[in-house]
């Protein structure tokens, strides 16, 4: 009888564990703008599936349109024809190898806008849309430049249809889903759009859901709530469309672009946040966001992950290539995501998507143990530090000013003096890690001093 009860607490205690165990999200991973990654072969995107799992990430969506070499619409691809995967196909083999960790891999798209997309009304101007002036949009982009299309205009469908059915069908079937990504910069407002923009753009998004789905009946199509929520969308000004909500779609919402929307959250079974996370943000943001997250019920937290090698000017005015989350001491295509100040970043996401409660004191240890493997508060104080250095004011195709150096842009007289300040206490870090042997110390070494000679 003693035994018995012994055994039973047993059970019930690793139970508890378990539970304390069991991760706060059911879907996990990052949220990569592949197609901006032109200098990544497949040897760098193996790494980057080992730190997801490393991670604890099961998911990856995977921003394939523009970064594949498709053969119905060449113009696609044109601008990034120096992509390693544009070069040589290597993103079925990735794929495998992402199964292989238990790792799902969602291609994902803008419809009638984007990378690739925007590509297909260069030389169609009949297909552009109408800017909210009237006028024909904007010749406007992230590393791939063109023009947004109209949706009501049929050969823009046809072209939609075709690009993704191509992508996913002839070049990436073993893919565990699409994600669609509405636009976040512009719709079209010409007479036939305007309020029935997203009606429209919903026309193929319902047509390609049910071809994928045909073939593929577990796939997960990841939408935004721009179709069905009625209510208006952030940044435009217009109305979501009311349509029919389908509970096999899983929502996405983002901050900037798609609020949650709870009344809908409870229509369906998969529901994913995301925000700028660990591209440009911060353990609290992140922290903040899986809370968010959380509260609100949602089943995942896949944030952005985001180290841009693509150029980031205009086509007539390029300029070098982006180094991975500007950290500039990188060698051409080196993988960048064990990189201290990046690490920091990742762990932070880990944990915090494993426990949205964690708390700050909890964290700093879990990171001080990490990276320095014993009590060594002065080595932490200055990994965070230099995280901060190198995140602080960060903008996807702008250094933050401490990376950017002194040559990089004009600062103003107060800012300059408090620059300096940290350039001096980075100055002290690289010179107290110059002998030292343990890897997180060298790297801090390596990181302070490459900041630290920017202000040379
Ligand atoms: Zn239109």
């Amino acid at each position: 009888m003693f035994r018995q009860r012994i055994v039973l607490g047993l059970i019930a205690f690793l139970a508890q564990l378990s539970s304390v165990a069991e991760p706060a999200f059911t879907q996990r991973g990052y949220y990569m703008t592949f197609m901006r990654m032109p200098a990544f072969g497949l040897v760098e995107w193996k790494q980057i599936v080992d730190c997801i799992q490393e991670d604890s990430g099961n998911t990856l969506l995977l921003w394939t349109a523009g970064g594949f070499r498709s053969k119905q619409f060449p113009e696609t691809w044109a601008y990034n024809a120096d992509h390693r995967n544009v070069q040589s196909d290597f993103v079925r083999e990735l794929i495998d190898y992402a199964h292989t960790k238990n790792i799902k891999v969602l291609l994902c798209f803008t419809p009638f806008a984007y990378d690739g997309v925007n590509q297909y009304s260069i030389k169609r101007p009949e297909l552009r849309a109408i800017g909210k002036d009237g006028r024909e949009t904007q010749f406007w982009g992230m590393h791939s430049w063109g023009y947004n299309l109209c949706p009501s205009i049929p050969e823009s469908q046809r072209f939609m249809l075709g690009y993704i059915r191509e992508m996913f069908f002839d070049f990436y079937p073993i893919a565990d889903g699409v994600m669609i990504e509405s636009s976040d910069y512009a719709i079209c407002y010409c007479a036939e759009c305007r309020e029935k923009f997203f009606e429209r753009e919903f026309q193929f998004v319902r047509h390609i859901s049910d071809e994928v789905w045909k073939a593929k009946p577990d796939a997960m199509i990841a939408v935004y709530p721009h179709y069905f929520s009625g209510s208006r969308v952030p940044g435009f000004d217009v109305k979501a469309a009311a349509e029919k909500f389908d509970p096999r779609w899983t929502l996405f919402f983002t901050p900037h672009s798609a609020h949650i929307d709870t009344a809908l959250v409870r229509q369906a079974r998969t529901t994913i946040y995301s925000n700028e996370g660990l591209s440009l943000g911060s353990p609290a943001k992140i922290r903040d966001a899986a809370r968010l997250a959380r509260k609100h019920g949602l089943t995942g937290f896949v944030p952005s992950l985001e180290p841009f090698t693509c150029p980031a000017g205009p086509p007539d005015n390029p300029g070098p290539r982006l180094k991975p989350f500007h950290f500039g001491w990188l060698a051409e295509g080196e993988m960048p995501l064990n990189e201290l100040p990046i690490r920091i970043n990742r762990i932070a996401y880990a944990e915090y998507s494993r426990n949205p409660d964690l708390s700050d004191k909890e964290f700093r240890r879990i990171v001080g143990r990490a990276l320095f493997n014993e009590e060594n508060p002065q080595a932490l104080d200055d990994a965070l530090f230099v995280r901060d250095c190198c995140f602080q004011e960060a903008e996807w195709f702008r250094a933050p000013p401490l990376l950017a150096g002194l040559k990089n842009r004009k600062i103003p007289e107060g800012k300059l003096a408090q620059l300096e300040e940290r350039v001096e206490r980075l100055r002290a870090i690289a010179s107290r890690y110059q002998t030292s042997t343990n890897s997180s110390e060298r790297q801090l070494h390596k990181i302070a001093l490459w900041i630290a000679q920017q202000w040379e």
